[in-house]
C-alpha cells in the first residue's frame, strides 16, 4: 500500500509536513499504516474539509484538492481529483491522481456503491442481478425499523390517544 505512486507527482515525492502547506493544515492529518495521511477533522461523505479565508471570505475546499496544488500542480479545469488508495480522507498527494468526471465515476462505481461505501469482501453480496452493498442494506433496514416505531408509538385514535394520557378528552 506504501507504493502506490501517482503518475501525476513527476518530481519528488513530498513527505508529511511539508512546508509548502502550513502548519495550520498538518495539525488536520495524521499518517497512517495504509501510507495514507489521513484527515481528522471535519470529515463529510468521508471527504476531509479545510477551512480557508479567500479575500476576507471564509471558504471551505475539500483538503485533498487543497493538498494537491501545492505539492503536485495545478489541477486542471474540470478535473476530478481521484484517491487512487480510494479512502476518501487520504491527503497524500503520491495517493491523488487528476481524472475526468467520467473516469472518477467509472472508477467508484467499480469500487464503491453509490454512496460511497468500498466493495470489499465483507461488505459485498450478490442478488440475482447486480452487486450490493451491506452497510446501505443494513441503513435501510434500521431506517424501516424507526418508522414502524414510530407508527407504534404515534396515537392513531382517539381512544388510543386517551389511553396513552391517563385522561378521557372531551370530559367525562
Ligand atoms: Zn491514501
Ligand atoms: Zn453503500
Amino acid at each position: 500500500m506504501n507504493t502506490i505512486i501517482s503518475p501525476d507527482i513527476t518530481g519528488e515525492v513530498p513527505s508529511f509536513g511539508d512546508t509548502r502547506l502550513p502548519a495550520r493544515f498538518w495539525v488536520k492529518a495524521r499518517t497512517i499504516e495504509s501510507g495514507c495521511w489521513q484527515w481528522t477533522s471535519n470529515l463529510r461523505r468521508g471527504y476531509g474539509h479545510y477551512h480557508l479565508r479567500i479575500g476576507g471570505t471564509d471558504a471551505k475546499v475539500r483538503a485533498h484538492r487543497h493538498a494537491y496544488e501545492p505539492l503536485v500542480g495545478v489541477i486542471p479545469d474540470g478535473l476530478h481529483v481521484d484517491h487512487l488508495c480510494r479512502n476518501r480522507g487520504c491527503v497524500n498527494p503520491a495517493h491523488l491522481q487528476a481524472v475526468t468526471q467520467a473516469e472518477n465515476n467509472h472508477r467508484q462505481m467499480t469500487t464503491h456503491c453509490g454512496r460511497g461505501h468500498l466493495f470489499d469482501e465483507a461488505n459485498t453480496y450478490r442478488d440475482s442481478r447486480s452487486r450490493q452493498c451491506r452497510t446501505c442494506r443494513r441503513e435501510r433496514n434500521r431506517a424501516s425499523r424507526k418508522r414502524v416505531a414510530l407508527r407504534r408509538s404515534t396515537p392513531t385514535s382517539l381512544a388510543e390517544m386517551q389511553r396513552a394520557n391517563g385522561t378521557p378528552i372531551g370530559g367525562a
